[in-house]
């Protein structure tokens, strides 16, 4: 099948004919709603998408998850980024997405709109070359994302040390996503029937890094098109009603078993897993990629110290519930009012693939299907 029969109408309609009478009968075995986590916030945003939440909604209850990785970012991260931004010396690189996320006293829209050199990059490696446009300054890429964008940031910090680029930096907030789900099946308080794993994370780390799930949890790996929500999510159900906790790969045509070996290693050569601040989680043990030894001249939070304010997040944002899926974006009393995409409060509403913003376009109208 190529990509385009996963988005076939047809095919569609005659899998949704058998799976939504299934699921009708689970839950009626069940006694409830099943509840699924989708962890990966492309997963959130297909599902509103495509309008599969609201044909589930009778059944199934989606949860949003940690796998926004804008969201997820601390405050005091974006705090450090800012302050580096009003350093004269300093040209802070980023990408787009991180540019109107709320830190405690500005954002670095805010900080460029008031003359501080904030740059917009599409990847690391433009960081490096403004590094070498710009050789009396100091160049900070801002490196946020999970085992997906980290391999990239890696290359490019091989890439100066290679060509001796001593003034680029980076500040290194990468996550790892598996810590963050291991910490939401250890809180007895959430009650997920089921987690549906993010399939870009899955390519690099292989149905292998989920294997602390099984025996634990039924978890299907999934992709993004219309046909792999439909299955992900009866495979999900089938497994609850059956007892099974396999760690499923529907993904099969992008994600192996051992992920991809190859940059699994440009990892491990750069960096060090670290315990690191999630927004709303607090620290995480091993989930963090802080630059390791033999490319430490390039960290920026070792280089370049810097005075930050004291981190307080906006009064009544509950980003930090939402990507714990402990919260929906409809129970923030800021949502759609004080909160929209074009004045965001809270990084859920900044990011493409937040929560908030995703409801905000695609389910504000549904709200009582939905809550
Ligand atoms: S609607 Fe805005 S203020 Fe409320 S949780 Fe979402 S991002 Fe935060």
């Amino acid at each position: 099948m190529n990509v385009f029969s996963y988005r076939d109408g047809k095919m569609f309609q005659q899998l949704s004919e058998k799976i939504i009478p299934f699921l009708a009968s689970s839950i009626e075995r069940l006694g409830r709603k099943f509840r699924f986590m989708e962890v990966c916030g492309t997963h959130t945003v297909s599902f509103s998408k495509t309008g599969i939440r609201e044909l589930l909604a009778p059944y199934v209850e989606l949860i949003s998850g940690p796998g926004c990785p804008v969201c997820v970012t601390d405050q005091s991260d974006m705090d450090h980024m800012i302050a580096y931004a009003r350093e004269k010396d300093v040209i802070v690189t980023t990408f787009g997405d991180m540019m109107k996320v709320p830190g405690s006293v500005s954002t670095l829209s805010r900080e460029r709109a008031d003359g501080a050199d904030v740059r917009i990059v599409y990847s690391a490696d433009d960081a490096v070359e403004t590094a070498k446009q710009n050789c009396n300054r100091q160049v900070v890429f801002l490196g946020v994302g999970f085992e997906t964008t980290a391999p990239g940031i890696a290359l490019a910090i091989q890439k100066a040390s290679r060509e001796r680029c001593r003034n680029f930096f980076v500040y290194s907030a990468h996550k790892l996503t598996p810590p963050a789900v291991q910490t939401l099946i250890q809180d007895a308080e959430h009650q997920i029937d089921g987690f549906l794993l993010p399939g870009h994370v899955s390519v690099m780390i292989g149905r292998k890094g989920w294997m602390f799930l099984a025996d634990k949890h039924p978890a299907v790996i999934g992709g993004f098109e219309p046909i792999d929500l439909l299955t992900s999510i009866y495979f999900l159900a089938r497994n609850v009603i059956s007892g099974k906790t396999d760690i499923m790969n529907l993904y099969s045509r992008f994600v192996r078993e051992e992920g991809n070996p190859k940059a699994l290693d440009i990892l491990k050569k750069t960096f060090q897993i670290i315990p690191v601040q999630w927004r709303g989680f607090g620290e995480i043990d091993n989930s963090g990629l802080a630059i390791g030894s033999s490319y430490n001249s390039y960290d920026a939070a070792r280089m370049i110290p810097i005075q930050k304010p004291k981190t307080k997040t906006a009064k009544g944002c509950r980003c930090g519930e939402i990507v714990k899926g402990k919260e929906k974006p409809f129970q923030c009393k800021l949502f759609g009012r004080a909160c929209t995409p074009e004045k965001p409060l809270g990084p859920c509403m900044v990011s493409s693939e937040g929560a908030c913003s995703t409801y905000y376009y695609f389910e504000k109208d549904k709200e009582l299907v939905n809550t």
